[in-house]
């Protein structure tokens, strides 16, 4: 980075300005030109200001955030676009969609001859686990009653550890994997009460599928 002071930035239009000299708390870097409230405070300081702000501010956060999205509505979308294909690409986006797809076969008693030979168990096998400590008749009537099919070790935990696709897909689809929750409960799979569960159900399917890889230690 090219020595300058700040007054000969100022002179040039720049926004930062780099001495070379540590800030009080000891970051060697950049400071802001500026004359707002950040003038001659360095970047490294500026994001833990921000981000402790963030954190004690979350409404505002929020608003300034909404407001940001209206303000930029166009590239608020295509940072959203670019983030769901990144997924979409990724190996937990892949492996999400094959089971989701799994699924939805399964549920109205439908399954390939390959997946048969994958996962080996029949539609049938697939709706009475799902079913079993519910009242539901079928798959679908749980679904129409809010409750969606949730994979005890989540997908991307699964996409993480398991490099080979076809050894993912059959743990991610392993029935000891998979159960009935509500909706609701979906989004908070990862508190504490359900933590235990998860870490059980690694061990159990780590162990049926001799998998060497760590995969003991699931924390979040
Ligand atoms: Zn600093």
């Amino acid at each position: 980075m090219k020595i300058i002071t700040r007054k000969e930035a100022k002179k040039q239009s720049l926004s930062k300005y780099f001495t070379g000299n540590p800030c009080k708390y000891g970051h060697v870097c950049e400071k802001y030109t500026n004359p707002t409230e950040r003038a001659g405070r360095c970047i490294e300081c500026t994001l833990k200001i921000n981000k402790k702000w963030r954190k004690n501010n979350p409404e505002k956060k929020r608003k300034s955030n909404k407001i940001w999205e209206e303000k930029n509505r166009e590239k608020f979308k295509e940072v959203q676009r670019k983030g769901q294909n990144k997924y979409r690409k990724s190996m937990a986006g892949q492996l999400r969609e094959l089971c989701d797809h799994t699924s939805a076969r399964f549920a109205i008693g439908k399954i390939s001859k390959k997946k048969f030979d994958i996962l080996g168990y029949t539609p049938k096998e697939f709706s009475a686990h799902l079913l079993k400590d519910t009242k539901f008749k079928s798959v679908k009537e749980a679904k129409d009653k809010g409750h969606s099919i949730d994979h005890i070790v989540p997908i991307s935990y699964i996409a993480k550890h398991i490099k080979d696709k076809i050894l993912a897909f059959k743990i991610a689809m392993d029935l000891d994997n998979l159960r009935f929750i509500p909706a609701k409960e979906n989004l908070k799979k990862f508190n504490k009460v359900n933590l235990p569960i998860v870490k059980e159900t690694i061990k159990l399917l780590w162990g049926k599928y001799s998998i060497k890889e760590k995969g003991g230690n699931f924390a979040a």
